[in-house]
C-alpha cells in the first residue's frame, strides 16, 4: 500500500496562538527533562510524606532521589494489592496519597482473573487533559486545515461498578468522558467531533455505536479524520457498518430513528440531527451493497486525511486490515497512556506505524527504567536511558503508586531535545490479545486445565497445545490448537463435548476477556482446532531445522509465524466453537 506517498509534508508553524503555547510547553518539558523529573519527585514525596506507605519505608520526609531509591522497593500490583483492597473496602486513611482517592481506574491488565484497580485522585484528570491538549497542536503541524471539518471518532464508555467501600471503579476513558473536563471542554475548531456527547456517554454499546455511525454518515462531507482509541475499535465500527448499513440507510432516507435506539438522551439529540436525506441514503446503500469493501473509508468519507488509531504494540496485527479498508491512509498513533498514568505523545504522528516513537512527558509522573533482564537495583532515570537499549517502565505517580512496574517494555530510539523517545516493544507476559484483553501464559494454562477436566470421562487428555489470536475476521477470536490422546476410540469426545470445552476455557479466562465477549461483542467465540497426532513433534522438528536446540526446545504457547500456522492448519482434523457466551457481570468476584 502506498502509505508513504500519502504522508503530508510538515507545515511546521503553529496553527494558532494556543497551539504555539502548547508547542512551547513541549519544548520546555523536553529540554529540561531531568530538572522537571527532580521537581516531580520532590512534589510527590513532599505532599505524601505522611502517608502510611512512605512512612513504612522510613522516608522521614526525604524528597531526594537517592534516599527514595535506597528505601522504597520496586513493586508489582500483587505487592500492593492488600493496600488497594483496603481502600476498595472503604479505608479512607492516607495509605498511598494524602489526597482522597476519587475513584479506581480499572486497568485492562488483570490480577487473579480480575481487572487491576488503580487508585486515582481528582487532579489526575488535569494531567490527562493537559496531555490531550498537546495532541492537536502537534498534529496541526503536519496536517493543515483540520479546522475545516470534523473528526469521526468512535468513543465509548463501559459499565461502571462500585467497590464495597463505595468508590467507583471504571476504565480510565469512561472516567474521562464522564468528567466535566470532557463534557464542558471549550470549543476548539481543530477538535470537533461528529459524535454528540450523548452518544459517547450511552453505556449500551450497540446504541452508542449506532448513533455515532449515523452521525458520521450524516456528516460525511465534513469528516476529515476517522478514528478510535485502538485499531480494534475502528475495525469493530467498520464491521458494525457491514451489519447495519441497511437500517442506517433507512433511517437516513426517512429521517426516522431505528426503534432499537431507546436511550432517551440519544433519541433526543438524534432528533435534532437526523433529517430525511434520500440522496445520502442512496449513496450509503450503493457503497455498502458492494461485496468489495476495499477503500470503504475513503469511499464513504472522501475527505479523510488520516486515521487516528493506535496501531503499535498488540494493535500492529490490524495494520493490513486497516490499510485494506482505508486504501492506505496514514495511521496516526498519537499517544501512549495507561490507567496508572498518561505517559506521553508521538511528536511525529504521521510517520509510518513501524517508526512510531513516544516521547514521555516528564511532568506526568516520576519515571524510572529497569534495563531489560537486569535486577531491580539497576534502575535508570528518564534522562539517563541509552539509545538502542530496552527497558521496563517503572512509575511513581501523584496518586501514590511508588516505583510501580507497569509491565511495558520500551526501546529508546533517540531523543527530542533531552527527552528520550521510546518505541513500544511489548507488554510483558501477554500471550494473546484481540482488543483490550491481555491473556498470559498462566491464564491460558489454567483454562486448558479446566477444559481438560471435561475430557476425563472420555478417557482423553490434551497432549500439547498452542494458541493464535485470529484477527482476520471481525471480531477476532482466540484459536487453540489441541493435540489429543484418545485412549478409547469407542468413547472419543463428541463435537458437543469439544464445543463445551471451548466455553469452559472462556469461563476460565479473565474478566476483561469475558466482558469483551459479553458486553462489547468485540471478541468472537473461542475456537478449538484438534490436530492430528504427531503434529507438535513436527512443530519441534521444524524449529530444530531452523536452529533451535533440542535440549532447550519448548512448545510455543502462542504462534503467528506463517510456516508454523500453515503446518498446524494443514493438520487440523476438526474445529469446534464455543456454543454460548461465558458469564460476565460488572461486579468483581472479590
Ligand atoms: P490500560 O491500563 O488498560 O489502559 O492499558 C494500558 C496499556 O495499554 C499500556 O501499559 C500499554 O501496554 C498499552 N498501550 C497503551 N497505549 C499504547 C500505545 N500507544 N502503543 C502500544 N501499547 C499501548
Amino acid at each position: 500500500m502506498a502509505v508513504e506517498s500519502t504522508l503530508p509534508t510538515p507545515v511546521r508553524t503553529p496553527a494558532s496562538d494556543k497551539d504555539a503555547k502548547a508547542l512551547q510547553f513541549i519544548e520546555e518539558m523536553t529540554k529540561n527533562v531531568d530538572s522537571v523529573q527532580e521537581r516531580v519527585l520532590r512534589e510527590i514525596l513532599g505532599r505524601n510524606a505522611e502517608t502510611e506507605y512512605l512512612k513504612r519505608f522510613s522516608l522521614n520526609g526525604a524528597t531526594d532521589r537517592e534516599t527514595f531509591k535506597s528505601r522504597i522497593p520496586v513493586v508489582t500490583y500483587e505487592d500492593i494489592q492488600p493496600e488497594i483492597q483496603r481502600i476498595a473496602n472503604g479505608d479512607k486513611s492516607p495509605i498511598f496519597s494524602v489526597h482522597p482517592i476519587s475513584e479506581f481506574l480499572t486497568s485492562s491488565g488483570t490480577s487473579a482473573g480480575e481487572r487491576k484497580l488503580m487508585p486515582t485522585i481528582h487532579e489526575e484528570l488535569d494531567r490527562r487533559q493537559l496531555l490531550y491538549s498537546l495532541l492537536m497542536p502537534v498534529m496541526n503541524l503536519y496536517v493543515p486545515g483540520l479546522d475545516k471539518g470534523k473528526g469521526l471518532y468512535f468513543l465509548f464508555v463501559k459499565a461502571e461498578t462500585k467497590t464495597p467501600g463505595g468508590l467507583l471503579a471504571r476504565p480510565v476513558l469512561t472516567s474521562y468522558y464522564n468528567s466535566d473536563h470532557f463534557e464542558t471542554r471549550p470549543y476548539d475548531p481543530f477538535n470537533v467531533y461528529t459524535s454528540p456527547n450523548e452518544a459517547i456517554l450511552c453505556v449500551d454499546s450497540f446504541q452508542s455505536m449506532y448513533a455515532q455511525m449515523l452521525c458520521g454518515l450524516i456528516m460525511r462531507d465534513e469528516v476529515l479524520r476517522v478514528g478510535a482509541v485502538f485499531a480494534s475499535g475502528l475495525l469493530r465500527a467498520i464491521h458494525f457498518l457491514q451489519n447495519n448499513w441497511k437500517q442506517l440507510a433507512h433511517d437516513i432516507a426517512t429521517g426516522t430513528l431505528n426503534p432499537k435506539i431507546t436511550d432517551a438522551p440519544v433519541r433526543e439529540c438524534m432528533r435534532k440531527i437526523l433529517k430525511p436525506n434520500p440522496e445520502l441514503a442512496q449513496l450509503v446503500t450503493m457503497e455498502c451493497y458492494e461485496e468489495n469493501w476495499e477503500c470503504i473509508i475513503k469511499r464513504i468519507w472522501p475527505r479523510t486525511k488520516y486515521l487516528d488509531v493506535i496501531v503499535t504494540g498488540a494493535m500492529a496485527q490490524y495494520i493490513p486490515t486497516l490499510e485494506y479498508y482505508s486504501g492506505g491512509l496514514p495511521m496516526a498513533c498519537t499517544m501512549y497512556a495507561s490507567s496508572e498514568c498518561y505517559f506521553g505523545l508521538n511528536l511525529n504522528p504521521m510517520c509510518k506505524p513501524s517508526e512510531v516513537t513516544y516521547t514521555i512527558m516528564p511532568n506526568m509522573a516520576y519515571f524510572e527504567f529497569l534495563p531489560h533482564g537486569s535486577s531491580t537495583s539497576c534502575l535508570v532515570d528518564l534522562a539517563d536511558v541509552e539509545v538502542g537499549k530496552e527497558y521496563e517502565l517503572i512509575l511513581t505517580t501523584y496518586a501514590g503508586l511508588c516505583r510501580y512496574r507497569v509491565g511495558d517494555i520500551l526501546r529508546v530510539t533517540g531523543f527530542h531535545n533531552a527527552a528520550p523517545q521510546f518505541r513500544f516493544i511489548r507488554r510483558k507476559n501477554v500471550l494473546l490479545s484481540i482488543e483490550s484483553d491481555k491473556t498470559d501464559e498462566a491464564e491460558l494454562q489454567n483454562a486448558i486445565e479446566n477444559a481438560s477436566l471435561l475430557l476425563k470421562e472420555f478417557n482423553t487428555s490434551i497432549v500439547e497445545y498452542t494458541s493464535y489470536a485470529d484477527t482476520k475476521q471481525i471480531p477476532g477470536h482466540y484459536v487453540i490448537y489441541w493435540e489429543l490422546l484418545v485412549k478409547d476410540l469407542a468413547i472419543a469426545p463428541t463435537d458437543d463435548v469439544l464445543n463445551r470445552c471451548c466455553l469452559q476455557m472462556e469461563e476460565s479466562l479473565n474478566s476483561v476477556y469475558r466482558q469483551s465477549r459479553v458486553a462489547d461483542n468485540s471478541i468472537g467465540p473461542l475456537e478449538i482446532r484438534v490436530v492430528e497426532n504427531g503434529t507438535f513433534e513436527e512443530l519441534m522438528d521444524y524449529a530444530i531445522s531452523r536452529g533451535a536446540s533440542i535440549n532447550q526446545y519448548k512448545v510455543p504457547r502462542c504462534v503467528s509465524f506463517t510456516p508454523i500456522m500453515e503446518l498446524l492448519n494443514s493438520r487440523v482434523v476438526s474445529k469446534h466453537f464455543s456454543p454460548d457466551l461465558p458469564h460476565w457481570t460488572p461486579e468483581r468476584r472479590r
